[in-house]
Protein backbone atom coordinates (compact mmCIF):
# COMPACT_ATOMS: atom_id res chain seq x y z
CA UNK A 1 0.00 0.00 0.00
CA UNK A 2 1.65 3.38 -1.19
CA UNK A 3 1.39 5.72 1.26
CA UNK A 4 -0.28 9.05 -0.01
CA UNK A 5 0.67 12.63 2.13
CA UNK A 6 -3.12 13.94 1.63
CA UNK A 7 -6.61 11.47 0.62
CA UNK A 8 -9.61 13.75 0.16
CA UNK A 9 -13.40 12.11 0.35
CA UNK A 10 -15.70 13.53 -1.82
CA UNK A 11 -15.76 15.75 -5.12
CA UNK A 12 -18.01 18.44 -4.35
CA UNK A 13 -16.85 21.76 -4.30
CA UNK A 14 -15.49 21.54 -0.72
CA UNK A 15 -13.36 18.38 -1.54
CA UNK A 16 -12.39 19.59 -5.32
CA UNK A 17 -11.26 23.27 -3.43
CA UNK A 18 -9.43 21.18 -0.87
CA UNK A 19 -7.66 19.19 -3.72
CA UNK A 20 -7.00 22.93 -5.52
CA UNK A 21 -5.32 23.97 -2.41
CA UNK A 22 -3.48 20.70 -1.66
CA UNK A 23 -2.28 19.77 -4.62
CA UNK A 24 -1.38 23.72 -5.57
CA UNK A 25 0.43 23.40 -2.11
CA UNK A 26 2.77 20.52 -3.73
CA UNK A 27 0.91 18.02 -1.41
CA UNK A 28 0.39 14.48 -3.31
CA UNK A 29 -3.40 14.49 -3.38
CA UNK A 30 -5.70 11.77 -3.91
CA UNK A 31 -9.32 12.32 -4.36
CA UNK A 32 -12.37 9.82 -4.03
CA UNK A 33 -15.81 10.80 -5.42
CA UNK A 34 -18.17 7.61 -5.87
CA UNK A 35 -20.04 9.64 -8.49
CA UNK A 36 -19.54 12.30 -10.70
CA UNK A 37 -17.07 14.81 -9.53
CA UNK A 38 -19.06 18.19 -8.57
CA UNK A 39 -21.47 16.79 -6.17
CA UNK A 40 -24.88 18.18 -5.16
CA UNK A 41 -23.68 20.96 -7.57
CA UNK A 42 -24.28 19.13 -10.26
CA UNK A 43 -28.08 18.85 -9.65
CA UNK A 44 -28.21 22.48 -9.44
CA UNK A 45 -29.88 23.89 -12.28
CA UNK A 46 -28.57 27.74 -11.77
CA UNK A 47 -26.11 29.06 -9.18
CA UNK A 48 -26.77 32.11 -8.85
CA UNK A 49 -24.67 33.60 -5.74
CA UNK A 50 -21.23 31.99 -6.52
CA UNK A 51 -18.34 35.40 -7.04
CA UNK A 52 -17.23 35.79 -9.84
CA UNK A 53 -20.23 34.69 -12.22
CA UNK A 54 -22.74 38.04 -12.72
CA UNK A 55 -24.86 35.71 -14.70
CA UNK A 56 -25.26 32.96 -12.85
CA UNK A 57 -23.59 29.99 -13.92
CA UNK A 58 -25.05 26.20 -14.35
CA UNK A 59 -24.23 23.74 -11.41
CA UNK A 60 -22.83 21.34 -13.66
CA UNK A 61 -21.04 23.23 -15.21
CA UNK A 62 -19.03 25.17 -12.30
CA UNK A 63 -18.62 21.39 -10.54
CA UNK A 64 -16.58 20.42 -13.87
CA UNK A 65 -14.63 23.61 -13.58
CA UNK A 66 -13.62 22.80 -10.23
CA UNK A 67 -12.51 19.35 -11.27
CA UNK A 68 -10.38 21.01 -14.20
CA UNK A 69 -8.78 23.30 -11.71
CA UNK A 70 -7.63 20.56 -9.30
CA UNK A 71 -6.32 18.86 -12.14
CA UNK A 72 -4.33 20.75 -13.45
CA UNK A 73 -3.05 21.69 -10.05
CA UNK A 74 -2.05 17.85 -9.90
CA UNK A 75 -4.70 16.63 -7.83
CA UNK A 76 -5.73 12.50 -8.94
CA UNK A 77 -9.62 11.95 -8.98
CA UNK A 78 -10.72 8.36 -8.84
CA UNK A 79 -14.19 6.68 -8.72
CA UNK A 80 -14.25 4.95 -5.38
CA UNK A 81 -16.80 4.71 -2.43
CA UNK A 82 -15.08 5.20 0.72
CA UNK A 83 -16.65 2.51 3.24
CA UNK A 84 -14.63 3.77 5.98
CA UNK A 85 -11.61 6.47 7.69
CA UNK A 86 -10.00 5.28 10.37
CA UNK A 87 -7.36 5.89 12.62
CA UNK A 88 -4.36 3.40 11.55
CA UNK A 89 -1.70 4.56 14.41
CA UNK A 90 -0.76 7.54 13.12
CA UNK A 91 -1.57 7.29 9.98
CA UNK A 92 -5.27 7.47 8.24
CA UNK A 93 -6.49 4.11 6.80
CA UNK A 94 -9.08 4.76 4.01
CA UNK A 95 -11.08 1.49 2.85
CA UNK A 96 -13.06 2.08 -0.53
CA UNK A 97 -15.14 -0.66 -2.31
CA UNK A 98 -11.79 -1.52 -4.57
CA UNK A 99 -9.14 -1.66 -1.73
CA UNK A 100 -7.23 0.00 1.26
CA UNK A 101 -5.35 3.45 0.85
CA UNK A 102 -2.85 4.59 3.47
CA UNK A 103 -2.14 8.77 3.91
CA UNK A 104 -0.51 10.68 6.59
CA UNK A 105 -3.91 12.43 6.63
CA UNK A 106 -7.65 13.02 5.50
CA UNK A 107 -10.17 15.38 4.41
CA UNK A 108 -13.89 14.12 4.94
CA UNK A 109 -15.83 16.39 2.29
CA UNK A 110 -18.71 13.61 1.32
CA UNK A 111 -21.41 16.36 1.72
CA UNK A 112 -25.08 15.27 2.24
CA UNK A 113 -28.47 13.43 0.53
CA UNK A 114 -31.38 14.21 0.15
CA UNK A 115 -33.96 13.79 3.00
CA UNK A 116 -37.42 11.23 2.86
CA UNK A 117 -40.51 12.66 4.04
CA UNK A 118 -41.64 9.05 4.88
CA UNK A 119 -45.19 9.40 3.72
CA UNK A 120 -47.10 6.34 1.88
CA UNK A 121 -46.33 6.55 -1.14
CA UNK A 122 -42.57 8.39 -1.50
CA UNK A 123 -40.69 4.67 -1.80
CA UNK A 124 -43.11 2.93 -4.18
CA UNK A 125 -43.38 5.96 -6.64
CA UNK A 126 -40.09 6.79 -6.63
CA UNK A 127 -38.49 6.84 -10.62
CA UNK A 128 -42.44 6.48 -11.29
CA UNK A 129 -42.76 10.50 -10.62
CA UNK A 130 -40.90 10.94 -7.13
CA UNK A 131 -38.07 12.80 -7.50
CA UNK A 132 -35.26 14.32 -5.73
CA UNK A 133 -33.76 15.88 -8.43
CA UNK A 134 -35.46 18.85 -10.49
CA UNK A 135 -32.74 19.22 -12.95
CA UNK A 136 -32.38 15.38 -13.68
CA UNK A 137 -36.20 14.90 -13.91
CA UNK A 138 -37.11 17.97 -14.73
CA UNK A 139 -37.46 17.83 -18.79
CA UNK A 140 -39.71 15.50 -17.94
CA UNK A 141 -42.21 17.07 -17.25
CA UNK A 142 -42.79 19.74 -20.15
CA UNK A 143 -46.12 20.94 -19.93
CA UNK A 144 -47.14 19.04 -17.02
CA UNK A 145 -48.02 19.35 -13.55
CA UNK A 146 -45.18 18.94 -10.87
CA UNK A 147 -45.49 19.63 -7.28
CA UNK A 148 -42.11 20.55 -4.84
CA UNK A 149 -42.68 19.70 -1.66
CA UNK A 150 -40.68 22.05 1.10
CA UNK A 151 -40.15 25.29 1.50
CA UNK A 152 -36.44 26.37 1.93
CA UNK A 153 -33.96 27.80 -0.61
CA UNK A 154 -33.77 24.18 -2.57
CA UNK A 155 -37.62 23.71 -2.85
CA UNK A 156 -37.98 27.49 -4.06
CA UNK A 157 -34.94 27.43 -6.60
CA UNK A 158 -36.20 24.26 -8.11
CA UNK A 159 -39.98 25.73 -8.47
CA UNK A 160 -38.82 28.47 -10.86
CA UNK A 161 -36.12 25.98 -12.60
CA UNK A 162 -39.27 23.41 -12.68
CA UNK A 163 -41.88 26.88 -13.70
CA UNK A 164 -39.48 26.80 -17.21
CA UNK A 165 -40.60 23.65 -17.99
CA UNK A 166 -44.27 22.60 -16.76
CA UNK A 167 -47.38 23.90 -17.21
CA UNK A 168 -48.11 24.02 -13.13
CA UNK A 169 -46.08 24.20 -10.40
CA UNK A 170 -47.84 23.89 -6.52
CA UNK A 171 -45.48 24.30 -3.76
CA UNK A 172 -46.63 22.81 -0.53
CA UNK A 173 -45.58 23.58 2.66
CA UNK A 174 -45.98 22.89 5.84
CA UNK A 175 -45.81 25.66 7.63
CA UNK A 176 -47.66 29.25 7.11
CA UNK A 177 -44.25 31.21 6.56
CA UNK A 178 -41.60 30.19 3.65
CA UNK A 179 -38.04 29.18 5.42
CA UNK A 180 -36.62 30.33 1.73
CA UNK A 181 -34.32 33.69 1.10
CA UNK A 182 -36.56 36.51 0.21
CA UNK A 183 -35.58 37.02 -3.89
CA UNK A 184 -36.66 33.44 -3.96
CA UNK A 185 -39.90 34.01 -2.34
CA UNK A 186 -40.37 37.11 -4.05
CA UNK A 187 -39.97 35.49 -7.21
CA UNK A 188 -41.98 32.62 -7.01
CA UNK A 189 -44.70 35.14 -5.94
CA UNK A 190 -44.53 36.51 -9.03
CA UNK A 191 -44.43 33.55 -10.83
CA UNK A 192 -48.18 33.00 -13.04
CA UNK A 193 -47.34 29.28 -12.99
CA UNK A 194 -46.52 28.58 -9.16
CA UNK A 195 -49.16 27.93 -6.97
CA UNK A 196 -48.56 28.11 -3.19
CA UNK A 197 -50.30 25.88 -0.73
CA UNK A 198 -49.21 26.82 3.02
CA UNK A 199 -49.70 25.11 6.07
CA UNK A 200 -50.10 21.78 4.67
CA UNK A 201 -49.05 18.21 5.80
CA UNK A 202 -48.37 15.78 3.36
CA UNK A 203 -50.49 12.63 4.07
CA UNK A 204 -49.14 10.20 1.02
CA UNK A 205 -48.41 10.38 -2.66
CA UNK A 206 -51.46 9.01 -4.56
CA UNK A 207 -51.10 7.02 -7.88
CA UNK A 208 -51.87 4.28 -9.71
CA UNK A 209 -48.56 2.60 -12.22
CA UNK A 210 -47.32 6.33 -11.68
CA UNK A 211 -47.52 9.02 -9.52
CA UNK A 212 -50.99 10.65 -9.89
CA UNK A 213 -51.10 13.64 -6.85
CA UNK A 214 -50.21 14.61 -3.09
CA UNK A 215 -52.91 13.91 -0.84
CA UNK A 216 -52.65 16.69 2.02
CA UNK A 217 -54.42 18.28 5.24
CA UNK A 218 -55.37 22.01 5.95
CA UNK A 219 -53.35 22.20 9.48
CA UNK A 220 -55.70 24.73 10.66
CA UNK A 221 -59.11 23.81 8.91
CA UNK A 222 -58.25 19.56 9.19
CA UNK A 223 -59.51 20.07 5.49
CA UNK A 224 -58.39 16.71 3.20
CA UNK A 225 -57.53 17.05 -0.28
CA UNK A 226 -55.57 15.64 -3.21
CA UNK A 227 -53.79 18.13 -5.83
CA UNK A 228 -53.02 16.45 -8.83
CA UNK A 229 -50.03 16.27 -10.48
CA UNK A 230 -47.84 13.94 -12.74
CA UNK A 231 -44.39 14.57 -10.64
CA UNK A 232 -43.37 15.52 -7.05
CA UNK A 233 -40.25 16.76 -6.06
CA UNK A 234 -39.19 16.40 -3.08
CA UNK A 235 -37.02 19.12 -1.01
CA UNK A 236 -37.45 18.68 2.87
CA UNK A 237 -33.52 19.42 3.23
CA UNK A 238 -30.57 16.97 3.68
CA UNK A 239 -28.76 14.63 5.70
CA UNK A 240 -24.69 14.72 6.51
CA UNK A 241 -23.10 11.64 4.44
CA UNK A 242 -21.39 10.10 7.65
CA UNK A 243 -21.61 6.43 6.92
CA UNK A 244 -17.88 5.88 6.99
CA UNK A 245 -17.43 7.34 9.82
CA UNK A 246 -17.16 5.45 13.30
CA UNK A 247 -18.30 6.73 16.36
CA UNK A 248 -14.90 8.26 17.56
CA UNK A 249 -15.77 11.14 14.87
CA UNK A 250 -17.47 13.30 17.33
CA UNK A 251 -20.74 14.15 15.25
CA UNK A 252 -23.88 16.71 16.55
CA UNK A 253 -27.63 14.65 17.16
CA UNK A 254 -28.63 15.28 13.60
CA UNK A 255 -25.23 13.50 12.59
CA UNK A 256 -23.13 16.69 11.76
CA UNK A 257 -19.53 16.25 12.08
CA UNK A 258 -17.93 18.62 14.79
CA UNK A 259 -15.02 20.51 14.10
CA UNK A 260 -12.02 22.73 15.71
CA UNK A 261 -11.46 26.02 14.01
CA UNK A 262 -8.93 24.57 12.05
CA UNK A 263 -11.65 21.98 10.72
CA UNK A 264 -9.94 19.08 12.51
CA UNK A 265 -12.08 16.16 13.45
CA UNK A 266 -12.20 14.92 16.83
CA UNK A 267 -9.94 12.05 15.32
CA UNK A 268 -5.92 13.43 14.41
CA UNK A 269 -5.04 13.65 11.15
CA UNK A 270 -8.61 13.96 9.78
CA UNK A 271 -10.62 17.18 8.51
CA UNK A 272 -13.61 17.51 7.73
CA UNK A 273 -14.83 20.42 4.86
CA UNK A 274 -18.41 21.68 3.38
CA UNK A 275 -22.12 20.11 4.03
CA UNK A 276 -20.70 17.50 6.23
CA UNK A 277 -19.77 19.51 8.84
CA UNK A 278 -21.24 21.07 11.84
CA UNK A 279 -21.46 24.57 10.69
CA UNK A 280 -24.68 27.81 10.04
CA UNK A 281 -24.21 28.28 6.68
CA UNK A 282 -24.45 25.36 3.82
CA UNK A 283 -23.24 27.16 0.69
CA UNK A 284 -21.79 26.51 -2.49
CA UNK A 285 -19.60 29.26 -1.58
CA UNK A 286 -19.35 28.32 1.98
CA UNK A 287 -17.84 24.91 1.01
CA UNK A 288 -15.24 26.05 -0.98
CA UNK A 289 -14.29 28.14 1.76
CA UNK A 290 -14.33 25.44 4.35
CA UNK A 291 -12.06 22.91 1.66
CA UNK A 292 -9.39 25.73 1.38
CA UNK A 293 -9.19 26.16 5.40
CA UNK A 294 -9.16 22.36 5.33
CA UNK A 295 -6.19 21.89 3.33
CA UNK A 296 -3.91 24.48 4.32
CA UNK A 297 -4.60 23.23 8.06
CA UNK A 298 -3.49 19.70 6.36
CA UNK A 299 -0.96 21.16 5.28
CA UNK A 300 0.19 22.91 8.49
CA UNK A 301 -0.20 19.58 10.02
CA UNK A 302 2.23 17.49 8.13
CA UNK A 303 5.01 19.64 8.85
CA UNK A 304 4.36 19.31 12.44
CA UNK A 305 4.49 15.26 11.63
CA UNK A 306 7.95 15.91 9.83
CA UNK A 307 9.20 18.10 12.74
CA UNK A 308 7.93 15.53 15.87
CA UNK A 309 10.01 12.23 16.19
P1 LIG B 1 -33.79 23.41 4.53
O1 LIG B 1 -33.33 24.82 4.53
O2 LIG B 1 -33.49 22.55 5.70
O3 LIG B 1 -35.35 23.42 4.26
C1 LIG B 1 -36.09 22.22 4.29
C2 LIG B 1 -37.55 22.56 4.11
O4 LIG B 1 -38.29 21.35 4.12
C3 LIG B 1 -38.11 23.46 5.20
O5 LIG B 1 -38.98 24.39 4.66
C4 LIG B 1 -38.83 22.46 6.12
O6 LIG B 1 -39.93 23.03 6.77
C5 LIG B 1 -39.30 21.42 5.14
N1 LIG B 1 -39.41 20.10 5.75
C6 LIG B 1 -38.48 19.44 6.50
N2 LIG B 1 -38.93 18.23 6.85
C7 LIG B 1 -40.17 18.12 6.35
C8 LIG B 1 -41.16 17.09 6.38
N3 LIG B 1 -40.95 15.94 7.01
N4 LIG B 1 -42.33 17.32 5.75
C9 LIG B 1 -42.55 18.48 5.09
N5 LIG B 1 -41.66 19.49 5.01
C10 LIG B 1 -40.48 19.31 5.64
O7 LIG B 1 -33.20 22.59 3.27
P2 LIG B 1 -32.82 23.10 1.80
O8 LIG B 1 -33.83 24.01 1.26
O9 LIG B 1 -32.50 21.87 1.03
O10 LIG B 1 -31.49 23.90 2.04
C11 LIG B 1 -30.35 23.24 2.63
C12 LIG B 1 -29.21 24.25 2.74
O11 LIG B 1 -28.73 24.59 1.44
C13 LIG B 1 -29.69 25.56 3.39
O12 LIG B 1 -28.62 26.02 4.19
C14 LIG B 1 -29.92 26.47 2.22
O13 LIG B 1 -29.76 27.85 2.53
C15 LIG B 1 -28.85 25.99 1.24
N6 LIG B 1 -29.27 26.27 -0.15
C16 LIG B 1 -29.03 27.52 -0.64
C17 LIG B 1 -29.44 27.84 -1.92
C18 LIG B 1 -29.18 29.22 -2.45
O14 LIG B 1 -28.49 29.97 -1.80
N7 LIG B 1 -29.70 29.60 -3.57
C19 LIG B 1 -30.11 26.91 -2.70
C20 LIG B 1 -30.36 25.65 -2.17
C21 LIG B 1 -29.96 25.35 -0.88
P3 LIG B 1 -39.78 24.15 7.92
O15 LIG B 1 -39.50 25.42 7.20
O16 LIG B 1 -41.10 24.10 8.61
O17 LIG B 1 -38.65 23.67 8.79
Amino acid sequence: MQLKEVVIVGAGPAGLTAGIYAARSGLETLVFEKALAGGLVNITDRIDNFPGFPQGISGMELGDRMRQQAERFGATILTEDVKKIAKNGRQILIETDRGKHLALAAIVATGSTPKKIGVPGEEEYIGKGVSYCATCDGPLYKDKVTTVIGGGDSALQEAIYLAGLASTVHIIHRRDQLRGAKVLQDEIRRNPKIILHLNKRILSIEGEDKVTGVRVEDKATGVVETISADGVFIYVGYSPSVACLGDEFEKTPEGFVVTKSNLETSVEGVFAAGDVRAKELRQVVTAAGDGALAAMAVYTYLQSLQQSP
